[in-house]
């Protein structure tokens, strides 16, 4: 199996990564990628684009140095209720909308507590897949996540930069993908580059996924029609919530 489109990539519009998103491009060309999704974070971290952003995101070219380019974004999770931090009037238009634990908005809880927010983002309308659910920081009832996920056709992300990031993530992704295995979850691999080198590293999770024997099916991104695809259905049950 190959990854062909990069759903999770930050430009200098995060405020903390360091290439444009020509040269994320250029790099996606490189390693000969389709396309790549440029995923800034939402606004509720400081540094972090301001709303505008996300109002003018539709001026970006569909294609750029010959890969397609999508937009998307990487929202943070407020709440154990599920809130992000982005109004749905912005969401409605992107390819794919991913939402996320982070520290600086959400303080690592209790299993239960951490559990009730990512099953809560899960089931929210708007959020199309989850950032880093293998974050050891958050630990979470992985039984309970993948089945929402399931449930909720949603993607769980296997995150290449947490293995080296964000420690003990391996354990964590193996078990979130022996149980998408089990369950039928979709999943998606993404860089999370936060320099252009970095997009469409997909070694470490790739690795995993084909150890546990993970078939195309459920892989989002593996092909540019399977990634449309979902992405056409996540749009339209998008407008459909509004
Ligand atoms: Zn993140
Ligand atoms: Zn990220």
């Amino acid at each position: 199996m190959k990854i062909v489109i990069d759903t999770h990539t930050h430009s200098v519009a995060s405020g903390h990564a360091y290439s444009t998103i020509s040269e994320i491009a250029m790099a996606a060309r490189k390693r000969r990628l389709k396309g790549f999704v440029i995923t800034e974070h939402g606004p509720a971290l400081q540094g972090f684009p301001h709303v505008y952003y996300f109002g003018n995101i539709n001026i970006l070219p569909l294609k750029l140095h010959n890969v397609r380019l999508y937009r998307g974004v990487e929202l943070n999770i407020m709440d154990s209720s599920g809130e992000v931090d982005l109004n749905h009037r912005y969401l409605r238009p992107l390819d794919f909308v991913m939402a996320g634990l982070h520290e600086a908005c959400f303080l690592p809880q209790s299993e239960s507590e951490n559990t009730a927010a990512l099953t809560a983002a899960i089931a929210n309308p708007f959020v199309d897949a989850i950032s880093h659910p293998g974050n050891p920081e958050f630990p979470v009832n992985y039984e309970t996540v993948v089945r929402a996920a399931v449930s909720a056709g949603k993607a769980l992300e296997i995150n290449n930069s947490s293995f080296r990031v964000r420690k003990g993530s391996e354990a964590n992704c193996r078990t979130i993908v022996r149980l998408a295995k089990r369950y039928g979850a979709l999943l998606c691999c993404g860089s999370d580059a936060h320099f252009a080198a970095d997009a469409g590293n997909f070694k470490y999770a790739l690795e995993l996924i084909h150890e546990e024997g993970i078939h195309a099916d459920q892989v989002i991104n593996s092909s540019v029609a399977r990634f449309e695809y979902f992405s056409s259905c996540r749009k339209q049950a998008r407008l459909g919530a509004c």
